[in-house]
């Protein structure tokens, strides 16, 4: 079905249905998804998706379109419009413990909060003395703490940022609650990309990238033990058959949903590859939401889509 719809004065070009197809790797995930649940395209006409985040409160969907410079924002319904323009390069999104909106920008280099007023608060935009790379992915743990990751593909082109001189090795920052302090965690990653916590917050997962870019670099998630504040020293956890895994989120039995070249990878705690969903264009990450936190919705490349699943987000 095609259709042309503008709505809030955004023009979309076409609004197709995607019947479910998955792939079930093994048996038990024909348990997590449902039959005759569509993949849904709820909105496309961008060019690199990314950073998905639910707000239950106003039952919408945040993301970057971080080549167009702008967080968009989408109902269940499709409805679409502008939320921030420029946005200054903005990739990944979440929610503090409040409530509000936290970025990572590639443009300005740093990690910010939007206050509820609207008013823009600095997070984080050095360390050691020296300017981050471009923060692309962010996640915030129970007590507060704010932990991003910082690659350098923002600052590498004029494409999704500015081209600009690589001064830090890339790492996983946490910044303190209480003091704001900003501490590197994660060192030992080529690229680290998308990172989130087991349910309990035992586990820090952490998607390393590197090999776009590096052909000896590696290609995988890791896992690292929380210890605090710290973590320890991370091991391999999977490797996406398909591509590379960019961001994931869990869900509340600790199984991971992580963006690949086909689609979105289900992987369980031990590792092991549950099932795919197959999506069209290449994923870059995903995030859970709708009533219930039961619908995944996916951030791909030019559109973002919607699944309803039999699992729930943590
Ligand atoms: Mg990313």
């Amino acid at each position: 079905m095609i259709l042309t719809a503008c709505i809030f004065g955004v023009c979309q070009q076409k609004k197709v249905i995607h019947m479910s197809f998955f792939e079930a790797h093994d048996p038990v995930f024909s348990t997590f998804v449902l039959g005759n649940a569509p993949v849904k395209q709820l909105a496309t006409g961008f060019d690199w998706v990314e950073g998905p985040v639910w707000f239950g409160d106003a039952e919408c969907l945040y993301f970057s379109d971080i080549p167009n410079n702008r967080i968009m924002r989408v109902t269940q319904s499709g409805a679409l419009s502008t939320y921030r323009a420029p946005s200054n390069f903005a990739n990944g999104n979440t929610r503090d413990l409040q409530g509000r909106l936290i970025s990572c920008e590639h443009g300005t280099r740093r990690v910010t909060r939007t206050e509820y007023d609207g008013q823009i608060t600095v997070l984080a935009d050095s360390f050691d003395g020296k300017p981050l790379n471009s923060p692309n992915d962010v996640v915030v743990k129970s007590d507060g703490s704010i932990w991003f990751s910082d690659p350098h593909y923002g600052i590498m082109t004029n494409y999704e940022g500015f081209k600009a001189k690589q001064e830090l090795p890339c790492n996983v920052y946490r910044i303190d609650p209480e003091t704001g302090e900003i501490s590197a965690v994660v060192t030992d990653m080529a690229c680290p990309n998308g990172l989130a916590f087991s349910p309990d917050e035992s586990i820090l997962y952490v998607a390393d990238t590197g090999k776009m870019f590096d052909e000896n670099a590696e290609q995988h998630i890791r896992r690292y033990e929380v210890h605090g504040d710290t973590v320890s020293k991370g091991a391999h956890f999977h490797t996406i058959d398909t591509g590379a895994s960019d961001g994931f989120r869990l869900d509340t039995h600790g199984n991971i949903w992580s963006s690949a070249g086909d689609g979105v990878h289900c992987i369980d705690p031990s590792g092991k590859l549950l099932g795919k969903i197959l999506v069209p264009e290449l994923v870059s990450n995903v995030c859970f939401g709708g009533r219930g936190k039961h619908q995944l919705f996916i951030t791909a490349t030019t559109s973002v889509y919607v699944i309803s699943l039999n699992r729930a987000g943590v």
